[in-house]
Order: C-alpha cells, then sequence, then structure tokens
C-alpha cells in the first residue's frame, strides 16, 4: 500500500457531489477536464488522499486513491470483469489467503487475477487470448505492483493443468463457459482437500457443473449468487435504490474430499 501525499504517475479518483468518479493519472502540468470546469494536476500533487479541491467551475472533487473496487470498474477491459460484489464472495468461498497457490483459468482482464494477489495468493493464471493476457499483466501490475506474485500462461485449460512433481495447487479458480471440462484435471492438480470455486452466467451451465461433481471426488459442493442491494439514504428519506443489477453470475464452490465423498455413505 502506497501512503503519503499524492505523487506524481499515480492513478487517482476525482469524486464529485453526486458521487460520480472519475480515474486519472496525476501526471505535472496537466489538467483534468469535464464540462463544469478543470482541475490542474499540481494541484492535487502533493495533497493527501481524501483531500478536498475545488475546480475551475466552483466543482468540489473529493481526491483519493483508487481501492480494489474502484480498479476493477474503472480499468480497461476487454473481457466482461466480475463485479465487485461477486469477487467479495469467490474470495470467501473459495478460500482466498495469504500464501495460497492457485491456478486461475481464464484470465480476462486481471480483475479476478487482482483481487487474489491483493489477499496474498500466489496466482498462475491460463488464457487462451495473448492480447487478453497481456492487458491482465498491465492491469495487475498497476494495481498491485512490480513484484506482484502473478504469472500468465497462453494455455487452453481444458487440454490439463501443468504440475510437475510437487507443484501442486491448494485452490483452481474458473471464469470460463465450459468449467467440467476442467474437473478432471483439477482433481489431479489439487492438494487433498483443496477448493474449486467456478462462476458461471447461467443455470444451465451450473447443472452441467454440478453434474460433472456428482462424478468426480469432489464434495461439499455449494452454489450462491450474490444480491447486492443499495439503500438511498438522504434525510428522512430512507429506503432501497430504486435499480440494481439484479443478476451477475452464480458461484459454485467444491472441496477435493477423495474417494469417498462427505454424505454419501
Ligand atoms: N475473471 C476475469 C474475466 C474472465 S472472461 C476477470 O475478472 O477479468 C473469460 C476468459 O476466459 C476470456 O478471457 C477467455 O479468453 C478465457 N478462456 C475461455 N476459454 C478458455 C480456456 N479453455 N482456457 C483458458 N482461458 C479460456
Amino acid at each position: 500500500m502506497s501512503g503519503g501525499p499524492l505523487q506524481p504517475g499515480e492513478r487517482v479518483v476525482l469524486v464529485d457531489r453526486k458521487g460520480r468518479k472519475y480515474t486519472i493519472r496525476l501526471a505535472a502540468g496537466a489538467e483534468f477536464h469535464t464540462h463544469t470546469g478543470r482541475v490542474g494536476h499540481d494541484v492535487l500533487i502533493g495533497r493527501n488522499d481524501g483531500a478536498t479541491v475545488v475546480g475551475t467551475g466552483g466543482t468540489r472533487y473529493v481526491v483519493v486513491r483508487p481501492t480494489l473496487s474502484d480498479a476493477v470498474v474503472g480499468m480497461p477491459r476487454g473481457a466482461q470483469v466480475i463485479y465487485p460484489k461477486d469477487l467479495g464472495a469467490i474470495v470467501i468461498g473459495a478460500d482466498i489467503r495469504s500464501g495460497c497457490r492457485v491456478l486461475e483459468a481464464g484470465v480476462g482482464s486481471g480483475a479476478l487475477s487482482m483481487t487474489m494477489v491483493s489477499v496474498g495468493a500466489y496466482v498462475i493464471g491460463y488464457e487462451i487470448r495473448e492480447d487478453f493476457a497481456q492487458r491482465a499483466r498491465h492491469n495487475v501490475e498497476a494495481f498491485c505492483g512490480e513484484g506482484a506474485d502473478f504469472r500468465v500462461e497462453i494455455r487452453d485449460v481444458y487440454e490439463g493443468i501443468e504440475c510437475g512433481a510437487g507443484a501442486q495447487f491448494d485452490r483452481v479458480v474458473l471464469d470460463l463457459p465450459e468449467p467440467w471440462r476442467v474437473v478432471a484435471h483439477a482433481e489431479a492438480a489439487l492438494v487433498p482437500g483443496g477448493l474449486l470455486a467456478s462462476y458461471l452466467p447461467t443455470i444451465n451451465q451450473v447443472w452441467e457443473l454440478r453434474s460433472a461433481l456428482e462424478h468426480s471426488s469432489f464434495g461439499l459442493v455449494e452454489t450462491v449468487e450474490v444480491l447486492h442491494r443499495t439503500w438511498h439514504i438522504e434525510g428522512r428519506s430512507v429506503r432501497p435504490d430504486h435499480r440494481m443489477v439484479a443478476h451477475t453470475g452464480f458461484i459454485t464452490t467444491a472441496r477435493l474430499v477423495g474417494a469417498e465423498r462427505a454424505g454419501t455413505e
């Protein structure tokens, strides 16, 4: 984590009174423009995280360093990224922790990768598209720093997971269309008790995955969805917001429990 005053080269988020967010990279002499006016970066450089600045048109902005959630929403992306609400649930559901060795596929824009690296996991990603792999490397490095424990390989995970002697994984985390084709590979690559997690947009896909898990050494299977409803709180008007994102994806988790599956004796 970087502390201290804001420096040139850093990404920051300007938040206006309506909560609109603008992500910019600070550069000496540069200016940030909106239809209401402009703010010179030199006014921001040297200020503390959380400072308030006023643009030429009188608009006030709070300037903050991006949270992980801000970074995911504001970063360059090609593939659909996983929403922050689901990133949090995957970290807990797949029990991603410091020191975990994680095989992730596909990597996409790297939103899930940077989340897992941020909690201290060592992540190896498989991605079939070179352009996505490059972007993910860039995004993870921009948020987690150059020394991030993250490597992307151009590989099709349906063809297998490479794990030499002793190089097994604690977790396999999947965000791709046909995760059932990875179940047997994950069985071979995971340590006993290891976890498999999969993120899927439709319940038909979940059904297909759950069927494959039924015929595997995985047990303790759970499928969840996360409903995230924000609230409007202003004076005496206190109620849920009118709009919400009603559906993103289903998270399925399972543990490698060996030949005798839990609950089947
Ligand atoms: N979780 C990512 C988004 C992943 S999108 C994020 O948070 O940013 C799904 C990705 O899976 C795409 O980039 C696609 O190219 C990749 N993919 C699809 N099939 C694959 C396969 N068989 N092996 C590896 N990657 C695959």
